[in-house]
């Protein structure tokens, strides 16, 4: 570890489009409630506490959630409203530092080793950003203190909500040995089986390994493991990053079952996605389609090119194809998506960073 570590805070919003709904309209405070999806279709998108209680959780089918909480309510997502609020959050941000990298509309890394107040501490900085996210919006944030991204994402999380988890640097390689490898960001549901399955349940058992080893079981991920367990994980914040896809899908209110459905869908979805890559100039070379069936089972099919795409002419007979190749899809088709990858925009600066990869 360096003897000047860097001093990195994760700023993540609580509940964040629930909150603000409970913020917006006294009558769903204290109450469960549920952004997104309805009690025949969709998804949650987020829940509040209240509705946590009772087992509700982030992209679990509207059904699955009214049956754990008979009274859940359902609310219609306002993203005006959370994108609003989501400027004021960075602005607060940027106040004290212009490395503030977003992750989404109520996450962010913020780099304030040197800052903009010139406040020593980090956690003091953290504390002031809380304040006045409370201050001004009457939202609360958890914030989670250290010396990578890596780490101060994971405590970010560990005394939420309106928390604030400092991991010092001279505790950071003990707090790390004893990290359950589901904690870590990157680590998925079956990655950690896998793990578990092979005995290794904390980040100290990763560590046991060694380069090659951690290479040979996990692949190109597994030098990103090697890193995170040794505290060599130093992935600068970025400010502004950059996209990697632009895409858009669509949950329907009813499955689809023939092909003309299908099209007309995708269709619609595709010119979406162009209309964005229009405004920004935005170009790609690998076209994705997302197929999600009834039973919640997702696949994607991709086709890459030599030359740069962007309009509606060129990437719609490539999702076409696609929906026709291998074959056209058997089961009932509850979503669609239709992305642009391997776009021009990451040209300029071909970072392969682990969080813009796994998170
Ligand atoms: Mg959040």
């Amino acid at each position: 570890m360096s003897d000047n570590p860097s001093k990195i805070i994760h700023i993540d919003m609580d509940a964040y489009y629930a909150s603000v709904e409970q913020r917006d309209n006294p009558e769903l405070r204290g109450k469960p409630i549920a952004v997104g999806g309805s009690e025949i279709r969709g998804v949650v998108t987020t829940c509040s506490y209240e509705a946590r209680k009772f087992g509700v959780r982030s992209a679990m089918p509207g059904l699955t959630a009214k049956k754990k909480c008979p009274d859940l309510i359902f609310i219609k997502p306002r993203f005006d409203v959370y994108r609003d609020v989501s400027k004021k959050i960075m602005s607060i941000f940027n106040e004290f530092t212009d490395l503030v990298e977003p992750l989404s509309l109520d996450e962010a890394f913020l780099d304030v080793t040197i800052n903009k107040k010139g406040i020593k501490s980090a956690t003091i900085v953290a504390k002031e950003i809380k304040k006045r996210i409370k201050a001004e919006l009457n939202l609360t944030a958890s914030a989670g203190v250290s010396i990578n991204k890596f780490l101060a994402k994971v405590a970010s999380d560990m005394d939420k909500p309106n928390g604030l988890y400092v991991i010092p640097p001279d505790k950071a390689d003990a707090f790390i040995e004893k990290l359950d490898i589901n904690k870590v960001p990157g680590i998925g549901k079956v990655t950690s089986q896998k793990m578990k399955k092979m005995g290794l349940n904390t980040c100290g058992d990763l560590k046991k390994m060694n380069r090659a080893e951690l290479h040979k079981k996990f692949g190109k991920v597994g030098s990103y493991y090697y890193k995170i367990v040794h505290g060599e994980y130093n992935s600068t914040v970025k400010p502004n990053r950059i996209r990697k896809s632009i895409s858009s899908e669509r949950t329907f209110d009813n499955d689809l079952i023939n092909v003309d459905d299908m099209l007309e869908r995708l269709e619609v979805i595709t010119k979406h996605v162009v209309k964005y890559l229009e405004k920004r100039k935005i170009k790609g070379r690998t076209v994705t389609i997302k197929i999600k069936y009834f039973d919640f089972v997702s696949k994607t099919r991709s086709k890459s090119l030599p030359n740069w795409i962007c309009s509606f002419d060129e990437i719609y007979p490539i999702v076409k194809e696609l929906l026709y190749k291998p074959s056209i899809p058997e089961k009932p088709i509850r979503l669609l998506g239709v992305g642009l990858s391997n776009l021009n925009t990451t040209e300029r600066n071909e970072d392969k960073d682990q969080f813009t990869l796994l998170l």
